[in-house]
């Protein structure tokens, strides 16, 4: 028989006598009533950066789509695969989220990819630069800044594409009009997987500010 991986049988054993025992009434409860998420978060699939994780979120709590570099495509009823927007589509209409965060983390290996001109496909579907390319034209003009580091021009991708990403969240018009009626609202966050910091985007200036600890 195929054999698990090891470290996942550790980490569910210690699940079930560690937190499944503390929350089994909280698991039950859930289980007969259904889910009743307050936030919809859209985050990276980087290993560092699970919301569950950093916001300390027990079962229930947080209904989460992750993909590569925490992006949402615009509004395309085309009768194509969009995954990201089905997620949305039920977050927002079904669950009736409250909130919607999207966040971006530092150190974002598709954002890293997309600012890179020498990048190459990994595959021949190049699934991942297909991906990027919702926010290429962002990329292209911050790739042509010399003034900024590397280091600078990655940190500056990372949060213009969570804007961008509110942008196209705003072109769903279930999201546009329920933002509108002051039902749910948009927000935008960035992780320092380095130090653990978290920057909230202020709604007006689309600055990021850094979070109190
Ligand atoms: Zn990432």
């Amino acid at each position: 028989m195929q054999r698990f991986p090891q470290p996942l049988l550790t980490g569910y054993r210690n699940f079930m006598t560690g937190r499944y025992t503390v929350e089994r009434d909280r698991y039950r409860q859930l289980a007969d009533a259904g889910q009743t998420p307050h936030t919809l978060i859209i985050a990276c699939c980087d290993s560092r950066a699970a919301p569950e994780t950093i916001f300390d979120a027990g079962p229930g709590e947080l209904f989460v789509v992750r993909n590569v570099a925490n992006m949402v495509p615009p509004y395309e009823p085309d009768g194509q695969y969009h995954s990201t927007s089905a997620a949305l589509e039920f977050a927002v209409q079904s669950l009736k989220v409250k909130d919607i965060i999207v966040m971006g983390h530092g150190r974002c290996g598709g954002i890293k990819a997309v600012l890179d001109p020498n990048a190459a496909p990994l595959s021949p579907g190049d699934f991942i630069g297909k991906w990027m390319n919702l926010v290429k034209p962002a990329a292209e003009q911050i790739q042509s800044n010399s003034i900024m580091t590397t280091a600078e021009r990655q940190t500056a991708m990372e949060r213009v594409s969570i804007r961008n990403s509110i942008t196209n969240l705003r072109t769903f018009p279930e999201v546009k009009a329920l933002e509108d009626g002051g039902k749910l609202q948009v927000h935008g966050a960035w992780f320092d997987i380095s130090n653990g910091e978290l920057w909230v985007m202020d709604k007006e200036s689309q600055d990021f500010v850094r979070l109190d600890g």
